[in-house]
């Protein structure tokens, strides 16, 4: 049976980034201008939401080679429809996202559609901010990212306490006087001790440091991984 590709609308495109949070789900990466949506059972022709899920262009080459299996998209797709429920039940607003155009690019996989024209929402932060630092920001996206991860581990532990991404940014206004990313880099180091501290607390924090494993890479690291 010959399978057509059909266009994703470019609501459904919407839906799907927000889902998302604008970042890879693999890797979180931000670069919306490499997304790429992936047909979760193979059928390019079966564009029902529960079927797609976005990717960054690397993770989903990694997909279609099978370097992330099958199970780990479907894990990644259950665990993204259930923060984005928990996102929309806390109250925080959805990411607004423009999808101006779509392409469809048939050169590399039977599974891709190129998005194009996607943009991320621009917030600007002042000079000197966490936020104006690409590297402090990265680094304290991909810290925060981690910490939502544990307390996501955490739950399979027993740990039934409901949490957001809104609550640890909060704390952390509690905690410094201002939001996260428009604190001043000089309090970088406290906020990425603060961070850690709240890792290394987690039910998986504390096995993984018995275990001897790294809970997260240190700032240095993220800036050679990421050429900053
Ligand atoms: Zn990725």
């Amino acid at each position: 049976m010959v399978r057509t590709r059909k266009t994703i609308s470019a609501l459904k495109q919407k839906q799907l980034l927000q889902e998302a949070d604008s970042q890879c789900p693999f890797c979180r990466d931000r670069d919306v201008s490499t997304f790429e949506f992936h047909h979760i059972d193979g059928d390019p022709s079966n564009n029902d939401l529960n079927n797609l899920i976005v990717a960054c262009s690397s993770c989903h080459t990694r997909i279609t080679k099978g370097c992330l299996s099958e199970a780990d998209v479907v894990t990644k797709k259950r665990e993204l429809c259930w923060t984005l429920q928990t996102r929309r039940n806390t109250g925080q607003t959805a990411v607004n996202v423009n999808v101006t155009s779509s392409s469809f690019r048939g050169d590399i996989a039977q599974t891709i559609t190129k998005i194009s024209g996607v943009r991320a929402p621009r917030i600007v932060h002042p000079p000197n901010s966490v936020g104006a630092n690409l590297a402090m920001k990265g680094y304290i996206d991909y810290l925060i990212a981690r910490y939502f991860d544990y307390r996501k581990a955490d739950r399979s532990y027993g740990r039934k306490t409901r949490f957001s991404h809104a609550v640890i940014h909060r704390r952390i206004q509690k905690e410094f006087g201002a939001k996260t990313f428009f604190l001043p880099e000089s309090s970088f180091g406290n906020l990425v001790a603060f961070l850690t501290r709240h890792i290394d607390e987690t039910i998986q924090g504390r096995r993984n440091g018995s275990g001897g494993i790294q809970n997260y890479h240190s700032f240095e690291e993220h800036c050679l991984k990421h050429n900053l």
